[in-house]
């Protein structure tokens, strides 16, 4: 007799060999082999199946964990109950249970695999279907790859860190793709199964700035990875290696922001690939365009909204006094840490949005109250005092002020 494996397991094994697991592959090959099953397995097994563990993972999906059963009863012994009764392999009854582990151990003619292999194997195994990987640019695949109606129904026991994403509703989600594509110029890694549901997804920084021993560097940097699998994790991984991204994060969550892995060295850098780098500053010039209409993620890395004194934005993932926004909140807006004067261009803290020396000039104290010495005038439906235009368009410093309020929810 040769080894009997049904339909599932076998389209299991071929979607896990082609996402990535050796162990799956391995096992294809000997299954497929012709040789009686005495020489593939050990003992008595045989009549390979999977079974489905299921549990509610809430919010529209569920998490699936799939393990492994056969029957290893001697079905020739004359002391066998269900001696001769050809489905007898298949009662349940008859039936064990396994791990990924002791399935992988019933394969007498395969290595040892360590603990890396045998994690992805029993990851992978739960995906029924073949994963592919790819880095997208438009403004819809962002949004696409957020909207929680997209992703998989099937996650992972465990946690699923694509599911629980805080961005993921319909709102957060419009906001974090138009202030990805418009705002921050970034790309993305999106993974989607067979049926274009997402499986995960990461951000891709194409130029982010750092200094080595005094030198500058321009990175393509990956940024946090969300995934229903931990497996498709490390297919995004290396993906974004194939595609030559420079950097990733060290740790793969929002605590850890300025730890850093080199996946692929830029020329003449200092650190070898795979090397660790840890506290180092990360800035991100970003194109800020007119484009963008409203909104900002929550971000995991470079989460501060820096204006040098030149006028240009930057992400950076550091802390300063020019930052004028923070992108921590979850509701799919900036917060304000400085305010930008539209009339100076002056950074403050006062309540109002000019500074103090503009509101001296604007307004003086009158008997009837506060008035202001400026003429109004109108511009896109707003009353705004004459001297923020010019020839009836904004001038460049209340231009960049419109442009800053947009990242907030007014
Ligand atoms: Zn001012």
């Amino acid at each position: 007799m040769r080894v009997i494996v049904k339909d599932e397991l076998r389209a299991r094994l071929t979607c896990a060999a082609h996402n990535g697991s050796v162990i799956a592959k391995d096992i294809l090959a000997e299954i497929k082999s012709p040789k009686d099953v005495s020489n593939v397995v050990r003992g008595k097994a045989n009549h390979f199946a999977t079974k489905r563990k299921r549990q509610n993972g809430g919010d529209g999906y569920h998490r699936i964990k799939i393990v492994f059963t056969y029957c290893n009863k001697d079905t020739s012994n004359e002391n066998f109950p269900d001696r001769n009764n050809p489905q007898a392999p298949w009662f349940n009854e008859n039936r064990t249970e396994a791990d990924a582990s002791t399935f992988v151990g019933c394969f007498k003619n395969l290595p040892e695999y360590n603990d890396e292999e045998m994690e992805y194997f029993a990851n992978s195994i739960c995906v029924m279907s073949k994963v592919s990987v790819k880095l997208y640019e438009k403004m819809s695949d962002f949004e696409d790859a957020y909207r929680q109606e997209n992703y998989t129904p099937v996650a992972q026991f465990g946690d699923s860190t694509l599911h629980n994403s805080c961005m993921r509703h319909e709102a957060t989600a419009r906001n974090a793709a138009d202030f990805y594509y418009n705002f921050a110029g970034a790309k993305i890694i999106i993974a989607k199964d067979g049926e274009g549901n997402i499986l995960g997804r990461a951000i891709v920084w194409p130029k982010t700035i750092h200094s080595k021993e005094s030198e500058v560097y321009e990175c393509a940097f990956l940024d946090r990875v969300y995934y229903s699998h931990s497996f498709v994790m490390k297919l995004i991984y290396n993906h974004a290696e194939a595609i030559g991204i420079h950097l990733r994060k060290l740790h793969n969550d929002y605590h850890s922001t300025a730890n850093f892995v080199v996946m692929n060295a830029p020329e003449g850098y200092p650190l070898p690939n795979g090397e660790e780098m840890e506290e180092t500053q990360m800035a991100v010039k970003v194109p800020a365009s007119r484009w963008h209409k409203v909104g900002a993620p929550y971000l995991d890395t470079l989460s501060f909204i820096l204006l040098k004194q030149d006028g240009e934005l930057t992400l950076t993932n550091y802390d300063s006094i020019r930052v004028i926004a923070t992108c921590r909140s979850t509701n799919g807006y900036a917060d304000s840490m400085r305010k930008y004067c539209p009339r100076c261009g002056k950074l403050h803290k006062e309540c109002e949005p000019i500074c103090n020396s503009c509101r001296g000039e604007l307004f003086q104290e009158t008997f009837l109250g506060r008035a202001i010495t400026e003429r109004i005038v109108t511009y896109k439906g707003l009353r705004v005092p004459a001297s923020l235009l010019k020839k009836g368009r904004p001038t460049p410093t209340y231009a960049l002020y419109l442009q800053i309020q947009k990242l907030y929810n007014k």
